[in-house]
């Protein structure tokens, strides 16, 4: 036997039984014995309403199945079902009590309380159908106005939407839709989606769609899946798609959000292009620089000798102001020099970079080695938190990066005041932060960002020497990586720079 039909006459058996315990209890309740001894074994009150009980719960097992299905549904006719009987079946009880009463007492004749009788029906029912219509009107409404506000918003929204069935009927559509494809509302109505669809790609919709209806969930597909819908006009254009599952009470249709991206796709590719010329460019001007910086050594070194050459060989005729002229002019090739060898490393960075699992407190630990004299010479106290695990990144330079930073904070100090410096490394999610404090001389807030561009300084020479090329060597690093730096700073108290890096093997 097939197990649903098993299941219902099983049920129907408790049914059977909760009746006529039922139906024994009311004996007891109005007194009348035939009810209760219709029974083989006159049925006693207890075990009447222990059956009911039993059977009830028994009933419960499968409680989607028969009458206890009709009151454990959550259905509004279910919800009704529940009410009405609650309500029918004490006022029924409660009449028939008062009726038999009425009648054993021989209050009235038994006409008058069959009468009575019928006008408390019609009363009970007719208070009973009003309520429960007042109620169905109530939620009638509310499902009509649902109705129309999803209408509403169907048509009011400023992407296609379209609602098919399984076999891709379109069965709803709005504006935007006709507008978007080009045809008329009534060309699409009934149509199938697959009209929609280049016939290069229906076989990949078909899968989604397939896909949609064995596990109806939302589904979003973005540009990266080349998704093209169809013009009337045999017009292709690419689609962002959503596929939403919408349950009637008789199947689930599939919402279709479609959004035009062909405006996106070409700025998209604009800014791709834009992007290689300015590689390309960036490029150009790196090679200019390596190169305008190279060919100026030359001309410099020649400058240096004949400088030399001079004071050597024509010591004896020189006066003191032709001295002082060669002096300047000696002073001023080599710091010319040194800008162009500045130049030439910037060009360089990077060149040569190579990524390397880096542990960050031997890759401190190296440049504080490095910085060894200057730290020795300064009595500078440098703290460094590094908790963090190893990284890739490019190791040279991120030895470089700290090294400027560490250095610039020695160099910056206060006059008088010992350096303390604090360097710190934190792991955030997709990236890492790495900041380098001082309680040095601080930078003004106006500088913040121009102290990063190459050759920009804020102090003299005298005070503090330098060529103005670390700090757009760091930017140049951190971006490297992916990252960036930014200082934070108050004149007189210190400054903190700190710079992200990404994590360059996720
Ligand atoms: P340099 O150190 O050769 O002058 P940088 O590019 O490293 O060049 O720094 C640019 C300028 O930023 C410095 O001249 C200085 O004015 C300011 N600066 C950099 N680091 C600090 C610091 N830790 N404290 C105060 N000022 C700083």
């Amino acid at each position: 036997m097939e197990i649903t039909k098993r299941k219902y006459i099983i049920q129907g058996v408790l049914h059977l039984v909760t009746l006529i315990a039922a139906v024994a209890i009311i004996g007891h309740f109005l007194n009348i014995p035939l009810f209760y001894k219709m029974t083989f074994i006159p049925m006693p009150i207890y075990s009447a309403i222990g059956f009911v009980l039993l059977s009830v719960a028994a009933s419960l097992i499968n409680h989607n199945v028969g009458i206890t299905g009709l009151f454990t549904g959550t259905h509004i006719g279910n919800i009704m079902a529940r009410r009405l009987f609650s309500k029918m079946f004490i006022a029924i009880l409660v009449t028939g009590f008062f009726h038999i009463l009425a009648q054993r007492r021989e209050w009235i004749s038994p006409e008058l309380g069959s009468a009575l009788i019928i006008v408390v029906f019609i009363v009970i029912t007719l208070t009973l159908i009003w309520k429960t219509s007042t109620r169905l009107n109530a939620i009638d409404d509310k499902k009509r106005m649902a109705r129309d506000n999803f209408s509403i918003a169907f048509e009011a929204a400023p992407n296609a939407l379209i609602l098919s069935d399984r076999h891709g009927t379109i069965t709803l559509l709005n504006t935007e839709t006709a507008k978007l494809y080009k045809y008329s509302r009534e060309e699409l109505t009934g149509s199938n989606i697959r009209g929609l669809i280049p016939e290069r790609l229906q076989r990949d919709y078909n899968t989604k769609k397939e896909a949609f209806f064995d596990f109806p969930n939302v589904r979003k597909f973005y540009s990266e899946d080349n998704l093209y819908a169809v013009k009337k006009n045999g017009e292709e254009f690419p689609i962002e798609l959503i596929l939403t599952p919408v349950k009637t009470s008789e199947e689930t249709l599939l919402l279709a959000t479609i959004i035009d991206i062909t405006q996106r796709k070409k700025q998209e590719e604009t800014i791709k292009k834009q992007l290689i010329e300015l590689q390309v460019k960036n490029k150009e001007l790196e090679q200019f620089n390596y190169i305008s910086s190279h060919d100026l050594q030359e001309p410099l070194r020649t400058l240096s000798n004949y400088i030399m050459l001079l004071k050597e060989d024509y010591a004896d005729q020189l006066n003191e102001e032709m001295r002082m002229h060669l002096e300047t002019m000696g002073a001023s090739v080599s710091r010319m020099s040194r800008v162009v060898l500045s130049l030439l490393e910037f060009g360089k960075l990077g060149r040569k970079k190579k990524l390397a699992q880096v542990d960050c407190s031997i890759l401190i630990g190296n440049v504080l080695t490095d910085l060894g004299g200057s730290i020795k010479e300064s009595s500078a106290t440098i703290t460094v938190h590094c908790d963090i695990p190893d990284f890739y990144a490019y190791e040279t330079e991120l030895q470089q990066l700290f090294q400027n930073l560490i250095n610039n904070a020695i160099k910056f100090r206060k006059q008088g005041v010992t350096p303390q410096i604090t360097v710190t490394a934190s792991r955030l999610p997709g990236y890492y932060e790495f900041a380098v404090t001082d309680n040095g001389i601080g930078i003004p807030r106006q500088h913040f960002d121009t102290i990063f561009h190459i050759f920009q300084r804020l102090n003299s020479s005298e005070d503090f020497e330098g060529h103005g090329i670390g700090l757009a060597n760091c930017k140049k690093i951190a971006e490297m990586h992916g990252g960036s730096i930014w200082v934070e700073s108050e004149p007189g108290t210190g400054s903190t720079f700190k710079f992200t890096i990404l994590n360059l093997k996720n």
